[in-house]
């Protein structure tokens, strides 16, 4: 990955773009913001250091579950070949979907349902990227990971989580690193926390 072009797109980015008119004076904080029904825009810092431990290429194809604003959804979009972004709440999918092709980003594909079982229909994914808390491993999340994949998920209780990286080796061998701590909202679903 591009470490310049990632950094020069993430300052380009508008963050005021992503939240609703009465969060946009907060926009320039380096903290989470509320984006309705319960929800959180991520921290800035942290959705950077989250694509850095992702390390999409320009011919990934990228899942990502929680499409929220779709901040992080525009950074994967334009540091990878194609992005796969699952959100369970429809008015914040459309929302994001708006804003993400009014900045032009046409390698995206939308679905509204629940993202902890995955998007089989398009899998294998070179990349998965999670924004939610899992409270365990999602078994499909893992299965659906290509060979020489990477994927970051935040999993453990509601109140903090281990942000983990996940590599696939080209035998399917699976590698877990904890890479620090960190606050998510639940991952609901299936293989997330009940609704
Ligand atoms: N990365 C997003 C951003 O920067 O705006 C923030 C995502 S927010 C912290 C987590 C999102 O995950 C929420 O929008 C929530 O509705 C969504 N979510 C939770 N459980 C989900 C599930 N099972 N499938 C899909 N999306 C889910």
């Amino acid at each position: 990955m591009d470490q310049k072009e990632l950094e020069a797109y993430f300052r380009s980015l508008d963050r005021s773009f992503f939240v609703d008119n009465d969060m946009k004076k907060y926009a320039g904080i380096d903290e989470p913001l509320p984006i309705g029904f319960g929800q959180t825009i991520s921290q800035p810092s942290l959705v950077l250091e989250m694509t850095r431990l992702l390390a999409p290429e320009k011919d990934s194809r990228v899942l990502e579950i929680g499409t929220g604003s779709g901040f992080q959804t525009a950074i994967l979009a334009k540091m990878s070949a194609e992005v796969f972004t699952v959100e369970r709440i429809e008015q914040l999918m459309e929302k994001a979907k708006k804003r993400l092709e009014a900045l032009n980003h046409s390698n995206i594909s939308y679905k509204v349902g629940d993202g902890s079982k995955g998007w089989q229909e398009y899998a294998p994914y070179d990349r998965i990227m999670v924004t939610a808390a899992a409270r365990v491993l999602p078994d499909d999340l893992l299965n659906q990971l290509a060979p020489g994949g990477r994927m970051v998920i935040p999993v453990g209780p509601s109140y903090l989580q281990k942000l983990i990286l996940i590599t696939k080796t080209n035998d399917g061998d699976i590698h877990i690193k904890t890479m620090g701590m960190v606050r998510f909202v639940e991952l609901k679903g299936q293989y997330g926390w009940k609704e």
